[in-house]
């Protein structure tokens, strides 16, 4: 193992590894990738993957909104392919939620995001077989759809390696070196690296690296459980990504001509919680996907006849207002975090990782200010 680095990435998830692609493309020659596992391991291997621009604050909108752009370029941006399919995405909102639908829209048109409203009557004919009860207003957005996390994190990998990124797999960090509230680099199980400049990207592990650094970071990780379905015809198959919170689910066409939904099924946070990352029950529970299945029928009931494919439980990372930690760390200089992204880091990790690279290298954000999503915002009670 090498010696010393110009910059570390801990975690070799979706976005530890856009951080370090990033990083390479942004100049750096020698930055070293560090995976306790092989990378996915964590939550980006298990998510869902759907790609939206819907948000109700501008700075996440914009973050989606150039994350967007990168998938859709992707062999361009970065180099190989995202497995972005671009099937539109659909939110069906209630009564309830039309009023904050409406107004998620307004903003996007003030940012130039491509979205429309749909009345009831747009949304059936948009998607015949879906049953419209209870929905007051669709949230359309055509360029929306989802993407293949392995293809993402492998690209992101590759093209990071060409640039003369170096990946470590089955290299877990033990200690993060400090001296004089600076960083100096880490001990993994393979040796020590020297570096001025180390990233904790470690999704759920965040609570273990933050001791190693002192810090405790405001996170608590919940299991997300998702399920696959498969139809008797594959006409069946949902053609977009339709969210509906009514049900607290949202689904999607998958490649094999099967379904993936997912939602949290009305399960409360408490009943959710993992407290160690290194070991919860990654299979989805039967009484969830008897539940979930049954929501799915609700709005596709020609799935009553499908038959279950399988599911899966894995990890998201939440801090107390639902937006991620980014950035540097107060009293440890050299030291980056980029955790807690709360159920949405997938769609945001390309912008997230051209951002904190520009930080990193330039001192500052310049596609997208990072500063709202400081670590310090939470004691500052912003
Ligand atoms: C079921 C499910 C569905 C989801 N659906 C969506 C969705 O539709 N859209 C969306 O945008 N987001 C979705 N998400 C959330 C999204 O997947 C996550 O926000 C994103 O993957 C977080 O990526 P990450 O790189 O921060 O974390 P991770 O993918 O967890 O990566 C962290 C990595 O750090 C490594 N690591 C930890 N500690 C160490 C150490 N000490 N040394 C070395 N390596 C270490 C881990 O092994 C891991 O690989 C979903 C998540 C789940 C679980």
């Amino acid at each position: 193992m090498q010696k010393s680095a110009e910059a570390i990435v801990i975690g070799g998830g979706v976005i530890g590894t856009s951080i370090f692609y990033h990083l390479a493309r942004q100049g750096m020659r020698d930055v070293v990738l560090l995976e306790r596992d092989i990378p996915g391991a964590g939550s980006s291997g298990k998510s869902a993957a759907l790609v939206r621009q819907h948000y109700s604050n501008e700075v996440t909108i914009r973050l989606a909104q150039k994350s967007l752009e990168i998938f859709q370029h992707f062999p361009d941006w970065v180099g190989g392919s995202a497995g972005f399919r671009q099937t539109g995405w659909l939110q069906i909102s209630p009564p309830a939620l039309q009023r904050a639908t409406e107004e998620v829209v307004a903003l996007q048109h003030a940012l130039g995001v491509r979205s429309e409203l749909l009345s009831p009557e747009a949304v059936q004919e948009l998607f015949p077989a879906l049953n419209t009860a209870e929905v007051a207003v669709g949230a359309y957005e055509p360029e929306g759809g989802y993407a293949d996390p392995h293809s993402v994190l492998s690209s992101f990998v590759n093209r990071a390696r060409e640039l003369g990124g170096k990946v470590y797999m089955g290299t877990p960090v033990r200690q993060v070196l400090v001296e004089k509230e600076r960083v100096k680099g880490v001990v993994t199980d393979k040796g020590t690296i020297e570096a001025p400049i180390v990233v904790g990207a470690v999704g759920p592990w965040a609570q273990e690296v933050g001791k190693m650094i002192g810090v405790e970071f405001p996170l608590q990780v919940l299991r997300s459980q998702v399920a696959i379905f498969q139809p008797k015809q594959p006409e069946e198959n949902p053609p977009l990504v339709v969210v509906d919170p009514l049900h607290d689910t949202y689904f999607r066409p998958e490649t094999g001509n099967i379904t993936l939904i997912g939602g949290t099924e009305g399960i409360a946070p408490e009943k959710r919680r993992i407290d160690d990352p290194n070991s919860y029950n990654e299979k989805a529970d039967p009484e969830y996907v008897q539940g979930i299945s049954e929501k799915l029928c609700r709005r596709l009931p020609s799935f009553e006849n499908a038959g279950f494919v399988r599911g899966w439980a894995g990890p998201i990372t939440v801090t107390p207002d639902w937006h991620p930690i980014l950035g540097p760390l107060p009293g440890l200089e050299g030291f980056y975090c980029a955790v807690g992204f709360s159920g949405h880091g997938f769609k945001l990790s390309p912008a997230i990782g051209l951002a904190m690279a520009e930080l990193i290298t330039q001192g500052k954000a310049t596609t997208v200010d990072l500063t709202p999503f400081r670590f310090t915002r939470f004691a500052e009670g912003d």
